[in-house]
């Protein structure tokens, strides 16, 4: 063996707590993984590794957990640049008081600037594939690929021309488009995107749908948010935003819906039989007092759960490690259950079952041998997580997206000891500061609530 020529890879990181999250959930103390191009090459002790590798680089993981990038099942980047701008209202007012500054701000280049910006904070949280839900999305496309980072996105189906200035006909063109364009791309997931119940006539999700199942991808949407929402539905269609889905023929294995805060008792069964995954996004319903999803009911009645950060103005940033913390205390506070709602069940959904949800579970959401390195290296030991007697816990209740040192996204060192190495991002933020400068001064303007086009679809 000794006499054996080492195998020529590009990366070899040694000497990490390796949490794999694989089905089996095997942990190596001491670990190491071999990258070469954007794939995990082998995964191992540290020891082996280097005995049969030959790396061009070696990254060494010493005191660090080294585990599967987080996934964010739930955001909307480009709100970035209105971080802030509108806070203690519930979601109607609050929406229509965004699509002022949206309507006004939203371009192309703005957007651009805004998801950089947005994929720049969520490599800083470890978070390696997001599920983008925002206007311009060759623009987000184009961000993602500056950065190094994985997003899943499509064009947004919206009645009203808020924002982009497209009606129905045109987006669906240009989504037809995009969706051909990035069918086999290594860092963009395609997904067809309608808003929601009240925002998209059954015509328009009704073509959505069949558009998602043409082209055999995401299927994305609000839905159930509040109780608003279900009651107005209830009104216009008869029946829940579930049920109205589920009609529509919207509901399958490729479908993600965001919060289910308010479904009744007979739509779980349903959601787990469609095999739908949902995006529980406990700060955006805390914050906007939409209320607390049934997580607890949903994973009993075996629906796919994941973490979504939602956008940067209902939550305020991109932190899946908050949302991690919070997801799990909740549900034990509302349910006077302290046993729900396991550490393991936690750092899963916000890894394998994000992946699961977004239909590439054979590529990432684990380390494992032949997926892609999407990869991040959290510093432990510091004052605030030790000691550390179970890493599930650590990870949920002791560690924060300040503690990601090193992120690795297809195979890339995207972040270097938290160096930033794709993009300029004193730029970035700079560039977002004089947006924000300018978006200041437009809503501090009187009568702009006058210039307000609300998307909302109102039955008199
Ligand atoms: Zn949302």
């Amino acid at each position: 063996m000794e006499n054996e020529p080492k195998i020529p890879i590009n990366i070899l990181i040694t000497h990490g707590f390796l949490i794999s999250m694989d089905a089996g959930l095997s942990i190596i103390q001491d670990g190491a993984i071999a990258i070469e191009g954007s794939r995990i090459a082998a995964i191992g002790t540290t020891s082996t590794l280097e005995s049969q590798y030959q790396p061009q680089q070696i990254i060494d993981a010493s005191g660090m957990f080294v585990m599967p990038g987080l996934i964010n099942t739930h955001t909307h980047s480009g709100d970035i640049l209105f971080r802030g701008l509108v806070e203690d209202l519930p979601l109607e007012s609050w929406l229509e008081q965004l699509w002022v500054a949206e309507n006004h701000f939203i371009n192309a280049e703005s957007v651009g600037w805004g998801a950089r910006l947005a994929y720049i904070e969520m490599v800083r949280s470890g978070i390696t594939t997001a599920l983008d839900m925002f206007w311009f999305p060759y623009e987000l496309a184009q961000a993602a690929k500056e950065v190094g980072f994985h997003l899943a996105t499509g064009f947004v189906f919206f009645d009203s021309p808020i924002a982009d200035g497209m009606l129905p006909k045109e987006r669906y063109r240009l989504a037809r488009q995009f969706l051909t364009q990035y069918a086999c791309d290594e860092l963009i997931i395609p997904a067809v995107q309608p808003h929601s119940v009240y925002t998209v006539s059954t015509e328009n999700l009704k073509q959505a749908s069949k558009l998602a199942q043409e082209f055999g991808t995401l299927f994305v949407t609000h839905a159930s948010e509040t109780l608003t929402e279900v009651r107005n539905c209830r009104r216009d269609y008869g029946c829940t935003p579930i049920q109205y889905l589920d009609r529509l023929g919207a509901l399958t294995p490729r479908t993600v819906l965001a919060h289910c805060v308010h479904l009744d008792s007979d739509e779980f069964d349903l959601l787990s039989q469609r095999g739908v995954s949902v995006a529980n996004c406990p700060v955006s319903n805390m914050k906007l007092a939409s209320g607390i999803a049934n997580v607890s009911q949903m994973l009993l009645s075996g629906v796919n759960v994941t973490l979504g950060t939602d956008g940067p103005v209902s939550g305020n940033d991109l932190n899946l490690w908050y949302t991690m913390r919070l997801a799990a205390l909740v549900q034990k506070t509302v349910n006077h259950d302290a046993s729900l709602m396991s550490t393991k069940q936690v750092v899963s959904m916000a890894t394998r079952e994000g992946a699961k949800a977004l239909g590439i579970s054979a590529k990432t959401g684990s380390l494992e041998v032949g997926k892609q390195a999407d990869i991040i290296l959290v510093q432990t030991g510091r004052a605030h997580s030790t000691p550390s007697f179970d890493p599930y816990s650590s990870i949920v209740y002791s560690l924060g997206r300040e503690d990601v040192e090193t992120v690795l996204i297809n195979g890339r060192l995207v972040m270097y000891n938290r160096n930033l190495l794709t993009i300029n991002e004193t730029e970035v933020i700079e560039a977002v500061r004089q947006l924000g400068i300018q978006i200041a001064i437009y809503v501090s303007q009187p009568n702009q609530a006058e210039k307000s086009q609300t998307g909302i679809r109102r039955k008199e």
